[in-house]
This record gives C-alpha cells, structure tokens and sequence, in this order.
C-alpha cells in the first residue's frame, strides 16, 4: 500500500520535509512514489487539503 496525493494538492510543499523517506517529489502538483512510500501518514497529518489518501 502506498499513499497517493490527489489532484486536490495546492503545491503548498508542506508534505515534502515530513516524509521520512523522501518519497515525496514535486511537479505539476506534489507526487508520491509508490515503491518508496512506507506507509505511515505524516504527509496526511500536515496537509492542509487532505489531499494524500491511503489507496
Ligand atoms: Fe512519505 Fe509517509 Fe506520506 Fe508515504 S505516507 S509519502 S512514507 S510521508
Ligand atoms: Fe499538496 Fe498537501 Fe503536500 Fe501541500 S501538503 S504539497 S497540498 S499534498
């Protein structure tokens, strides 16, 4: 399972520093790469639209 940011981001960039292993990167909005996401909801806990969901 991984974390998958929607396309409700706002590009804040608050995610990016909170992922313990940087699996975050940015682009036309903020991206979680799947293979490297552990799981474990900090981007969720500051993101201010709620736009990492579990999938
Ligand atoms: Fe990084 Fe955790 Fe968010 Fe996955 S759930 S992208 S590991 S902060
Ligand atoms: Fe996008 Fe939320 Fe990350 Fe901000 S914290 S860049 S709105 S996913």
């Amino acid at each position: 399972m991984a974390y998958v940011i929607s396309n409700e981001c706002i590009n804040c960039g608050a995610c990016e520093p909170e992922c313990p292993v940087s699996a975050i990167t940015e682009g036309d909005i903020y991206v979680v790469d799947a293979d490297t996401c552990i799981d474990c909801g900090a981007c969720a806990d500051v993101c201010p639209v709620d736009a990492p969901q579990p999938q």
